[in-house]
C-alpha cells in the first residue's frame, strides 16, 4: 500500500516507460508534451499485446470462449473508469473515441434535443478547439448563441462575469476542467453549483484533469465528463464520456447501428440499454482494456500523489523559467496544474521546439487547439513545456540549459 506522503520513487516509475530510455539527437530523451499525449508504461503494452495474442474475438455477440474473456475484460475495464471517476453506475460510462468524440457525442444528441432558436451555451476563452466548435456548429444549425466567459491576466475565468451570462436562455455550460494551455484548474463545483441553481446542465472537458488528479464527478456534480485515453498513460482512439443516467437514458443516439439495438425491424427499432445504446458498432475493445490497464497503473501510483508531485515540479519549474531574462510565461493561476507556456523576447515558438529537439527536450508549440485564446493573450503561439509524473527537476534543468542555448542563437 501506498500512502499520498510514501516517497514518490520516480527512477522506479520511470523504468516502467520503455520510450523514456532512449537517446534523440545523441541526448537522452525529455519528453515535456504530455498534455499532447502521456507514454504508455509497460503493463499497458503487455495487455495489448496480450488481448490480440491471446483473447483478440468480438465482444457481445459471441457464445465461445474467447467472446466471452474478450466480453468479461471490456465490461471490466468499464467498471475500472467507473472507479476511476466516482461514477454512480457502469451504465453512466460511455466508451467513446476520445474528449473530441465525446462532446460531440453530447452536442449532436442531447445538443440538438434540447437547443432552440434564441437559446444560450456558456463556454469559456480557454477552451480547446474540441469543446468551440461542436457548439459553435450546433448554435449555427439552431439560431442559437455562444456565450463565452472572459478571463483575466493570470488566465482565471472571471466568475462574476460567469454569473451574468447565466440566463433563463441558458440551456448548457461547457467548461475545461483544467487548460490545456495555461494550466488553470477551474472551479468546477462552483461553477456547476451556479448552473443547477439555474437548472442548468454542464458540461466538463476533462482532458487535462483525468491524467493528473483525483476526480469525482458525484462531488464536482456535473452532468457530463469527458477525457481521452491516450493522455492517461491509454492507447490512442479511445476515451470516456461520463453521463448522469437520467440524461442518457433521455437522450437519443447519436450514432446508428449494430451492438445499439435490441430489435430490428424494416418497420421500427428498439434501442439497446446504457450504455451499449451509445456504442454502434464493433467497439475499439483493445483500447477499452488497455484503458483499464492504464487506468489502474495511475491509480496503483495514486492520484493525490501524482498530484502532489507534479505541483512540486512545476513548482520549480515556474522558479526556474521566471528567472530567464526575455521569456514570460502565459498562465499563472493560483490554482495551477502541470503545464508551463512562455514566449520569449525575439524567438518564435517554432524555432524554440527546433532548437529544443536538437537537444533531446520535447516540447510543443504552436496555438495548441486553442486560437481563441492565443488572441486573448495577443500571441500567436507559445511554446509549452508539459510535465507527467514520470518527469523529474534534473529534466526542468536540462530544459532550462536548452532554454539557455535558445538565447545563445538568438543573441
Ligand atoms: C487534448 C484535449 C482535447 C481533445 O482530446 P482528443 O484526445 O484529441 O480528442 C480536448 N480538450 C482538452 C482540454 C485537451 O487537452
Amino acid at each position: 500500500m501506498t500512502t499520498a506522503t510514501s516517497a514518490f520513487d520516480v527512477a522506479r516509475i520511470r523504468e516502467d516507460f520503455p520510450v523514456l530510455q532512449q537517446m534523440v539527437n545523441g541526448k537522452p530523451l525529455v519528453y515535456l508534451d504530455n498534455a499532447a499525449t502521456s507514454q504508455k508504461p509497460q503493463s499497458v503494452i503487455d495487455t495489448l499485446v496480450h488481448y490480440y495474442t491471446s483473447d483478440n474475438s468480438n465482444v457481445h455477440r459471441g457464445v465461445h470462449t474467447l467472446s466471452q474473456r474478450a466480453t468479461e475484460d471490456y465490461d471490466a475495464a468499464r467498471s475500472t473508469a467507473r472507479q476511476f471517476l466516482n461514477a454512480a453506475s457502469d451504465q453512466e460510462i460511455i466508451f467513446v473515441k476520445g474528449t473530441t468524440d465525446g462532446i460531440n457525442l453530447v452536442a449532436h444528441s442531447y445538443g440538438r434535443q434540447h437547443l432552440g432558436p434564441g437559446d444560450e451555451i456558456i463556454i469559456s476563452t480557454m477552451e480547446h478547439h474540441s469543446n468551440i466548435i461542436p457548439w459553435q456548429v450546433l448554435c449555427q444549425e439552431k439560431g442559437a448563441h455562444l456565450r463565452v466567459i472572459p478571463i483575466n491576466d493570470a488566465g482565471e475565468l472571471l466568475i462574476d462575469e460567469y454569473e451574468r451570462l447565466l440566463t433563463p436562455r441558458t440551456k448548457l455550460v461547457s467548461i475545461t476542467h483544467v487548460s490545456n494551455v495555461l494550466g488553470t484548474i477551474n472551479p468546477i463545483e462552483q461553477i456547476v453549483e451556479m448552473a443547477h441553481s439555474r437548472g442548468v446542465p454542464v458540461l466538463v472537458d476533462g482532458a487535462q484533469a483525468a491524467p493528473h488528479m483525483a476526480v469525482d464527478v458525484q462531488k464536482l456534480g456535473c452532468d457530463f465528463y469527458v477525457f481521452s485515453g491516450h493522455k492517461v498513460c491509454g492507447p490512442t482512439g479511445i476515451g470516456v464520456l461520463y453521463g448522469k443516467s437520467d440524461l442518457l437514458e433521455a437522450m437519443p443516439p447519436y450514432q446508428l447501428g449494430s451492438e445499439m439495438i435490441k430489435s430490428v425491424t424494416f418497420e421500427r427499432t428498439i434501442y439497446n440499454d446504457l450504455p451499449y445504446k451509445f456504442e454502434p458498432g464493433t467497439p475499439h475493445i483493445a483500447g477499452a482494456i488497455g484503458l483499464g490497464a492504464a487506468i489502474s497503473y495511475i491509480s496503483d501510483i495514486g492520484m493525490d500523489r501524482i498530484f502532489a508531485y507534479e505541483s512540486e515540479l512545476l513548482r520549480y519549474g515556474t522558479e526556474r523559467l521566471s528567472a530567464i531574462g526575455g521569456l514570460t510565461l502565459i498562465g499563472t493561476a493560483a490554482k495551477k496544474g502541470s503545464v508551463l507556456s512562455f514566449v520569449m523576447d525575439g524567438v518564435h515558438p517554432h524555432d524554440i521546439g527546433t532548437i529544443l529537439d536538437a537537444e533531446g527536450i520535447a516540447i510543443r508549440t504552436g496555438h495548441h487547439c486553442a486560437q481563441p485564446l492565443m488572441d486573448r493573450f495577443g500571441v500567436p503561439a507559445t511554446a509549452r513545456a508539459s510535465l507527467a509524473f514520470y518527469n523529474t527537476k534534473e529534466e526542468i534543468d536540462v530544459l532550462v540549459k536548452g532554454i539557455d542555448r535558445v538565447i545563445e542563437v538568438f543573441s
